[in-house]
């Protein structure tokens, strides 16, 4: 049956934990037919990283190409070639070159920090007013998407991630007005909504975006959904892949997409 994971990161990405062969296995053994590695590219020059920690290297983009072109010559799993693109209104010049640099096969947008502010990983939330920097965040995110040059949006509530681990909650009925701005635009340009799965096994035990919002993208027009688990770790590839592709079918949803040089592949749930 497939089962195909949008989302992962391997020690290519500095903050990934496995080697490139780790991950792989680790896909094959939770019965994935296809992956998509998705390193960072990170596009504000390290502005969202707290005074003294170390600097992220650029990608790699040699290395990291030619290891999963050879790895593909032999796996058992068909494996696609992406980048995760943090930020790119942060640093258009960056972002274009990143995503010329090679024939990605998918691009996921991200955004993991508003100007000026730390990555929502490292906000104290106890200190902070929240909900406006989750409001400048969803305006920043449309933002990204006006901007666009990827192919799925990544994890469409980032910070909520952060809000649980610090034993907070948020309701975010309350972003609704911005939230369905952000859907529409990517219905309306044929980008992807990513489901991402990562938050499974958190405070937070609920996809990124869940059925509510999976279900607004279907109804303003949404065609492009991928799945990933954004898995750093081998222990978590593939983890609730076959669950988010029941909830994308709630959601109204028959296909789910992978993509093989930025053209969508639709695969039924
Ligand atoms: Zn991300
Ligand atoms: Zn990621």
């Amino acid at each position: 049956m497939f089962k195909s994971d949008c989302h992962i990161h391997t020690d290519f990405s500095p903050d990934g934990k496995q080697t490139p062969q780790e991950m792989l296995n680790a896909a094959a053994e939770a019965g994935l037919t296809e992956i998509t590695v998705t390193e960072h590219c990170e596009c504000n020059d390290n502005a969202a990283l707290p005074a003294g920690a170390t600097p992220w290297p650029d990608l790699d983009v040699k290395s990291y190409t030619e290891t999963f072109e050879k790895l593909r010559e032999n796996s058992p799993i068909k494996i696609n070639i992406g980048i995760e693109l943090g930020q790119a209104t942060q640093g258009k010049e960056y972002a274009a070159k990143m995503t010329a640099a090679y024939n990605w096969d998918f691009i996921l947008g991200s955004l993991h920090n508003v100007r000026n502010e730390l990555d929502f990983c490292y906000i104290n939330y106890k200190e902070r007013d929240f909900k406006k920097l989750f409001s400048e965040y969803f305006d920043q995110l449309y933002e990204t998407v006006l901007l666009g040059g990827f192919s799925s949006l990544s994890h469409l509530y980032y910070p909520v991630r952060y809000i649980y681990r610090a034993g907070m909650s948020v309701d975010m009925s309350v972003f609704d007005e911005q939230i369905y701005a952000v859907l529409e635009l990517c219905a309306k340009k044929d980008i992807g909504l990513e489901i991402n799965t990562s938050t499974l096994n958190d405070k937070y035990a609920d996809f990124v975006p869940g059925l509510k919002y999976a279900s607004v993208f279907k109804k303003l027009g949404g065609k492009i959904v991928t799945v990933g688990s954004d898995a750093h770790r081998a222990d978590r590839v593939g983890l609730g892949i076959n669950a988010a592709y029941e909830m994308i079918k709630q959601a109204g949803f028959t296909e789910v997409a992978t993509f093989e040089k930025q053209i969508p592949v639709f695969h039924k749930v």
